[in-house]
């Protein structure tokens, strides 16, 4: 008889092959079944399917969870799994693309009996040799949080960040801040955003980030930053008191170009920082700083700016932005003449320019 694949005459025959023919196309694996997986970036556990597993090292999960979607026509001898995954950070929320190199050897006549392999002189050759077959599978790792942990961080805080007046243009983007700070870090969430009617509340999982970010909004936002520290609870094992922080930041009730009467002075804004604000005096178009502390009182609003036309240079007379009669400026720009547009602004009935 001779091999069918290869013609040899051989004295063991297998579904009609000769020995080597037989071991060449004897595959052990007989399906490997794509998985996705998942791991949680805060407690180790993992997923291959629809339920999270307990907690293991990261390539022991993979390992375990690729043994668990391979099946064999019998039990290898040995299977060597490579796992390569470019270095990476474990962040919720990221993934990370790799492979995994399978090697499975197999003793393909292991269980034959001397009868089936009548070739007295390599018999125990045969039954020792190992066949190997590698494959390759695509890994991607996906690093989430699992149920247990998801549902204890809704329901873990340590501090919050309150911000208030929603009327300030400022508003989105001091909210904006605080999830922009805290995105990159996997060391710090937001476990909870509460809207409410003039602020915000956010949620944090660490007080030492509340009191960090709530200095950044304050310097770049401005208004009246308050910080209240309560004891919540007492670490057993290190008999530490833990402190829940509250960070409360108000933004101003004006906005960059609003006038304000501070002082004594009327000051169109320009800037904000902590208490200060920066403005120009409207009379004498002066830079100038002042101390919101001392109390203000908000005159007139950006958007009631209004663009009017020169009627008179001397003095300087525009069209009144309401009732449209030739009205004297309180603040006039010589520089100006009959027929030029200016901004201007009204302040207790009087005209100034902007
Ligand atoms: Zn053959
Ligand atoms: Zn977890």
């Amino acid at each position: 008889m001779k091999c069918i694949l290869c013609g040899k005459t051989e004295k063991q025959y297998h579904d009609g092959m000769c020995s080597s023919c037989y071991s060449e196309n004897y595959f052990s694996v007989e399906d490997i079944k794509k998985f996705p997986f998942s791991y949680c970036a805060n407690c180790g556990a993992y997923r291959h399917s629809v339920q999270w597993q307990g907690k293991l090292e990261l390539h022991e999960a993979i390992k375990k969870s690729l043994l668990y979607n391979m099946r064999f026509k019998a039990k290898p001898e040995e299977v060597i799994i490579t796992i390569n995954l470019p270095e990476h950070k474990m962040k919720i929320g990221s993934k990370a693309i790799g492979e995994i190199d399978v090697i499975v050897k197999t003793r393909v006549f292991k269980n034959r009996s001397l009868l089936e392999l009548p070739n007295k002189e390599n018999f125990a050759e045969m039954q020792n040799s190992l066949k190997e077959e590698e494959y390759t599978i695509p890994l991607k790792v996906s690093y989430t949080l699992c149920d247990m942990c998801n549902k204890k961080k809704t329901e873990y805080f340590e501090g919050r960040i309150q911000i208030r007046h929603v009327g300030n243009e400022q508003f989105s983007a001091a909210k904006q801040l605080v999830r922009d700070l805290i995105k990159p870090r996997n060391d710090v969430f937001i476990t909870k955003e509460e809207p409410l009617d003039n602020g915000i509340d956010f949620f944090i999982s660490s007080q030492k980030y509340v009191q960090n970010i709530g200095a950044e909004l304050y310097k770049k936002f401005g208004g009246e930053l308050t910080v209240t520290s309560k004891l919540f609870s007492r670490n057993k094992q290190t008999s530490k008191d833990l402190f829940r922080v509250d960070v409360l930041l108000r933004l101003p009730e004006f906005n960059i170009g609003d006038i304000i009467f501070i002082n004594h002075k009327l000051i169109k804004v320009t800037a904000m920082h902590e208490k200060k604000i920066v403005g120009i005096t409207l009379k004498e178009n002066k830079s100038i700083s002042e101390n919101i502390d001392k109390g203000f009182e908000i005159k007139a609003r950006n958007k009631d700016i209004h663009e009017v036309i020169v009627t008179k240079k001397k003095p300087l007379e525009v069209l009144h932005p309401y009732d449209y009669q030739s009205t004297l400026v309180a603040n006039p720009d010589f520089h100006k003449t009959i027929g030029n547009k200016v901004k201007v602004i009204i302040v207790d009935d009087i005209v100034y320019m902007v």
